[in-house]
């Protein structure tokens, strides 16, 4: 027999099976949710997604969805009534489950007051800012953490990471100040992601209630310009800077100063707040990732909306092309953007790389000239794009769209923040523990402190910062505490045939419908038939069978019984592990135990569906079903 490699779990191993939980990146209880609405309580299911993100509606939206890219069902193999391979299954649609149990019980459904005593009823109470907000809203605090005297603290940008900072900040008794530029808060989720992905309506219901817990936004208001760095250092006890990245890079190309060359993000800020831009009929959009895809689909949809109202459009006529450097299998772009993208009308060039853009005599845009990528990539897939010196094309058309990054605009540190110093040009130099820049006092959060990323990542280093400014201004230490519950469950039973259900697929508009009008939402959403069905794939990977090595019997009815063959019994000369399966040999049955006598059941957590099979099989119940769960509180040292 071929030796068995095994790991024996140690403590905490089981909380660390629930990927998803582990992947998203403010530790969301997604199994929790997910199991929620596969029971018919959406009401919990909102609760305990929003618990520990103050932005799960948004999320619910457009999260680029870390737990379903950890989910277990997406590696559990389908196999066949013999055991055979026949697919990989696919993950959990946990983002598309979010918004149902969000647009069913959340700030969509529900006026804010109502969201946060609901939030309040649900948790454990704990110290906040006010009586009425004596919850936490699991924001990850707990009660044993004094809160301040109401210190205020300015927090620069009301994206996403700036208002998880203020939304924590007031739990913890902080009264906190949000300056931000632009007429509406929700930095690029409310001025860069496109209402045909998200509604403004959501985004307002969410923030207003982070309004409620006492957070002040004033939206309009540039520091650097209406409000010095100097007077906000004079007049607050910290400031957080959640500036973001928000200036479109250029690529200092010949002919791309001028008329009709725009930064892909300036393009979808002007259409979020609608504000005019001069866009003409033939757009070429540069770059190949997710936001290149907004840019691109959004000038399809401008332009499509206003020919309707002109003129009859000719269908398939392509008018906007997206021309990416990476082939179709590198673009950075999420595979669904590309696919929609195509099924809008989205011509796209894979494997060009711009060289110039052309200009008529008078100064308009006629083309731009590309060569052909041969290769983007070095063999340590470093950027290390390689061009052809003969394959050239010229792409005609009169708007050009520059969709290749985005930078942060730092301005404002001249006038009172020369002491923020840099890491390289325009990224300041941060503790990537504390967030703390090398300025007293001034800390950093979001897409300025880690590069571009995820809203989610924005979100949870919000968070990190809002616990760092508590430290700094308290003097206080606090560190998180991970608390892991067991629970048997006696009656442990799943959904009829649930491992065999396929991923529903999340119903979507039309192409054509998409194009009626540029707020079009491309997604409709999940109705709760079809929630419930989805959620009920959820394999449960809190919930693990636990077996009783003193009353087995080695009937092997287990390992007959699992309809995905993860169990094995093994003789315990077979097995293959480090010191601490020794040590569990040792533990049960004493340092001279007959390794050949002896056997262990050895199970592929890989494999294994949590069926309850096994623990229903068992003629001496050996087997119980046990749930684990685990949540991270912030407690004062
Ligand atoms: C087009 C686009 C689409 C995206 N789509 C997704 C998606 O689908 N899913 C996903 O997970 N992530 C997505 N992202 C990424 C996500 O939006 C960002 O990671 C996130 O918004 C970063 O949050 P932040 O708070 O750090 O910065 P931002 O959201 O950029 O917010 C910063 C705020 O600071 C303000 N500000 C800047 N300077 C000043 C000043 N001097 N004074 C006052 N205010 C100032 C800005 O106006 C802005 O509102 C997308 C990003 C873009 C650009």
């Amino acid at each position: 027999m071929t030796p068995i490699k095994v790991h024996v779990p140690e403590e905490g191993y089981h909380g660390g099976l629930i990927s998803c939980q582990v992947a998203c990146p403010v530790h969301t209880d997604a199994r929790g949710y997910v199991r929620a609405i596969a029971a018919g309580k959406f009401e919990e299911a909102y609760l305990i997604a929003r618990g520990p993100n103050p932005f799960a509606s948004i999320c619910g939206r457009i999260c680029g969805a870390p737990c379903e890219a950890a989910c277990r069902r997406g590696q559990v193999p389908r196999v066949d009534d013999d055991g055979h391979f026949v697919a990989q299954d696919r993950p959990i649609a946990i983002r598309a489950l979010k918004r149902f149990a969000c647009e069913t019980a959340g700030p969509e459904a529900i006026p804010s007051a109502e969201v946060l005593r609901r939030l309040q009823s649900y948790v454990p109470a704990v110290a906040a800012r006010a009586e009425e907000m004596a919850a936490t809203l699991r924001a990850g605090i707990s009660g044993s953490v004094p809160k301040v005297n109401g210190e205020r603290v300015a927090i620069i940008g009301a994206g996403p990471a700036g208002l998880s900072a203020a939304h924590d900040l007031a739990l913890l008794g902080f009264q906190p100040v949000v300056f931000e530029t632009e007429p509406v808060a929700a930095g690029m989720l409310a001025v860069g992601v496109p209402a045909y992905r998200m509604p403004r309506q959501v985004i307002e219901r969410e923030i207003d209630v982070i309004r409620a817990l006492g957070v002040e936004i004033r939206c309009g208001v540039s520091v650097g310009k209406d409000i010095s760095f100097a007077e906000l250092r004079r007049s607050f006890a910290a400031i957080i800077i959640a500036v973001g990245a928000k200036s479109s890079r250029g690529l200092g190309l010949p002919g791309e100063r001028g008329p009709r060359v725009y930064g892909g993000v300036d393009l979808l800020r002007a259409v979020s707040l609608g504000s005019s831009m001069d866009i003409g009929r033939e757009v070429v959009v540069v770059g190949g990732g997710n936001v290149a895809y907004d840019v691109a689909r959004t000038v399809l949809r401008q332009i499509a909306y206003d020919t309707a109202r002109t003129a009859a459009r000719l269908p398939g006529t392509s008018n906007v092309r997206l021309v990416s450097l990476e082939s179709l299998e590198e673009m950075p772009a999420d595979t669904l953007e590309i696919l929609e993208g195509d099924e809008e009308g989205i011509e796209r060039l894979n494997g060009w790389g711009p060289v110039e853009i052309q200009r008529s005599a008078e100064g308009q845009v006629t083309g731009v000239l590309f060569r052909r990528c041969l290769r983007v990539y070095d063999e340590n897939r470093r950027f290390s794009p390689v061009f052809s010196d003969t394959e050239t094309q010229v792409v005609r058309c009169d708007t050009v769209l520059l969709a290749v990054g985005q930078s942060p605009m730092l301005d404002f540190l001249d006038d009172g923040g020369v002491d923020v110093e840099m890491a390289r040009p325009g990224w300041p130099k941060i503790d990537p523990k504390t967030l703390a820049s090398t300025a007293e006092g001034v800390f950093v959060a979001g897409d300025l402190a880690h590069g571009t990323r995820l809203l989610i990542d924005a979100v949870a280093s919000g968070k990190a910062a809002a616990r760092s400014v508590y430290r700094y201004v308290s003097g206080r230490e606090i560190r998180p505490e991970v608390t892991t519950a067991h629970l048997v469950l006696d009656q442990y039973r799943r959904e009829r045939g649930y491992e065999s259900i396929r991923r529903q697929a999340v119903p979507v508009r039309e192409p054509e419908e998409r194009l009626h009008h540029p707020d079009v939402l491309v997604e409709i959403g999940y109705t709760p038939d079809l929630a419930m069905r989805e959620a009920s794939r959820c394999l449960d990977c809190g919930v693990t069978p636990v077996f009783d090595g003193s009353r087995c019997v080695l009937c092997g009815g287990c390992v007959d019984v699992c309809p995905t063959l993860c169990l094995k019994i093994v003789p315990l000369r077979h097995l293959i592990g480090d010191e601490a399966l020794l040590a569990a040999i040792g533990n049960s049955l004493g340092l001279d135990a007959d390794l050949d006598q002896n056997s262990a059941i050895v199970k592929d957590e890989d494999r294994c569906i949590r069926c309850a099979l096994c623990a229903m099989r068992c003629p001496v119940d050996a087997i119980s079903m046990e749930r684990v769960t685990f949540s991270t509180s912030w407690r004062c040292q």
